[in-house]
């Protein structure tokens, strides 16, 4: 049986019908239906191209409907499309191996999940069972995923809906020099006081009841909140001190976002390496849904003789492992991280400052490789957020105004709380990073008209 799926009204009603989407009120969703993609780009049912800024959920690192990994899918589909965990399957060891190549130190053995959620639970898991601790610290400003244990972990306003507070979750301040929680005004000295910060509450809690720190090395949804350079090597000190797990969580940092194949390769090297690993998205672009814990030798011993009590049933999907295969295959074949990279440096970033410079809006430029935000303000001087931290009614207004203003001019944007998040796919070339950023040019006399400077002139 086939789906029609010709015309853009019949597919959006299809989706009001039965679909329950996200985060969202049903009775006042408007999803556009997209039809097909292709490289840094989509397209809806009337021919509307959208330039794609936000990758899906900052996920398609590789682009759209890459040929290497779709032949790579199909090929394997015609295969075999589905085999329980417990087998040795060819696709599932390379792309093991493929991932613990790129790791730091010992993390050698991968426990494949099927997104980001899910290893973070296994890691929360990995971590209260190796050190026989119940507790876990993570940041306020971080997203670990929304299922039980990644709920509570997470810090940002997903979390209050679901958070039962009870779970043995702890949360501390990260490092965020332009609102410093620590009224610091160098990164020096937000670095020295976030590390106290942290080892104050380690203390405070009870080191011999810390488990893990669990941390997404560039905090992503919260606001790309690059870490002073000190800070990733102070907090492994710190866990070595007191025994603690450091967990840290590359679901949307990982595999060529930052510019490396891990956003740890900026901060930590063999020596400090992380104990436990999360990814998911840019392992396969999400072609497939696939993420994993890559495990340091000395948590894996722990169940070299017993069972490990935990499982999936697509744990190691076939499908989802063919096309991490064929991702980092050709992310490596074609210098995709280096590209990223390169992207970043000289093209994005210095357009995106080039962007500050005219329009009152933007607050702070920051990111690295093509992991950008730029954080919006009514008022530079005050710092007044575009929108509040947590916007009601009409107060999201003025980044909503901006992500439709973007959207009219054929760009998909990615907006949270006062923030633009600039993060196109890895492959991005410079002429379409030039196209975008035209285009948020325009769309950000929007945002401009909602500051304390637009509103005087
Ligand atoms: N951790 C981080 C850092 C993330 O950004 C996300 C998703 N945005 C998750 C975990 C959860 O991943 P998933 O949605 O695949 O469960």
């Amino acid at each position: 049986m086939s789906i029609e799926r010709a015309d853009q009204a019949a597919v959006k009603a299809a989706d009001r019908a039965h679909v329950f989407h996200s985060w969202s009120a049903q009775a006042h969703l408007d999803p556009l239906p997209v039809q097909r993609a292709a490289g840094s780009s989509f397209w809806d049912y009337d021919g509307n191209r959208y330039l794609d800024f936000a990758s899906q959920l900052v996920n398609a690192n590789i682009g759209h409907q890459h040929p290497k990994v779709v032949a790579a899918i199909q090929e394997q589909a015609a295969t075999l499309c589905t085999v329980a965990p417990g087998f040795a399957v060819d696709v599932r060891s390379e792309a093991a191996r493929l991932v613990a190549e790129r790791t730091p130190g010992d993390l050698d053995k991968i426990f494949f999940t099927n997104g980001g959620a899910e290893a973070v639970e296994n890691a929360a898991r990995m971590a209260r069972l190796h050190t026989g601790r119940p507790k876990l610290l993570s940041a306020y400003r971080s997203y670990h995923g929304a299922t039980g244990t990644a709920i509570n972990l997470t810090g940002d306003p997903r979390r209050w809906a679901s958070d039962t507070g009870t779970a043995g979750v702890v949360h501390f301040h990260g490092p965020y020099l332009y609102r410093s929680p620590f009224h610091a005004t160098t990164e020096r000295e937000e670095c020295e006081r976030a590390l106290a910060h942290l080892e104050e509450t380690i203390v405070l809690e009870g080191p011999d009841t810390v488990a893990a720190v669990v941390l997404e090395t560039i905090p992503g949804g919260s606001g790309i909140l690059l870490p002073p350079p000190g800070y990733l090597p102070g907090v492994r000190a710190i866990c070595d001190r007191y025994g603690i797990v450091m967990v840290l969580d590359e679901v949307m940092a990982g595999f060529g976002r930052a510019g490396r194949w891990f956003a740890l390769d900026h901060y930590l090297d063999q020596d400090t390496a992380p104990d436990l690993v999360t990814f998911a998205k840019g392992v396969n672009s999400g072609y497939v849904p696939l993420g994993g814990v890559a495990i340091s030798a000395a948590i894996a011993a722990d169940w070299d003789e017993r069972p490990y009590p935990g499982g999936l049933t697509y744990s190691g999907h076939p499908l989802a492992c063919a096309a991490a295969v064929a991702t980092l295959g050709a992310m490596a074949e074609e210098g995709i991280v280096e590209h990223a990279a390169h992207i970043g440096e000289t093209v994005l970033g210095p357009g995106l400052r080039a962007l500050a410079e005219r329009h009152p809006s933007i607050g702070e430029v920051r990111g690295t490789g093509v992991f950008w935000a730029l954080e919006l303000v009514r008022d530079r001087e005050t710092r007044e957020p575009l929108v509040p931290y947590r916007p009601r009614g009409d107060e999201g207004r003025p980044t909503a105004e901006l992500a439709a203003a973007c959207k009219r001019r054929g760009l998909w944007p990615l907006v949270a709380g006062n923030r633009l998040h600039v993060v196109p796919p890895c492959t991005i070339d410079a002429a379409e990073v030039e196209e975008g950023l035209a285009i948020l040019d325009e769309a950000l006399a929007v945002a401009d008209a909602h500051t304390t400077a637009g509103a005087t002139s």
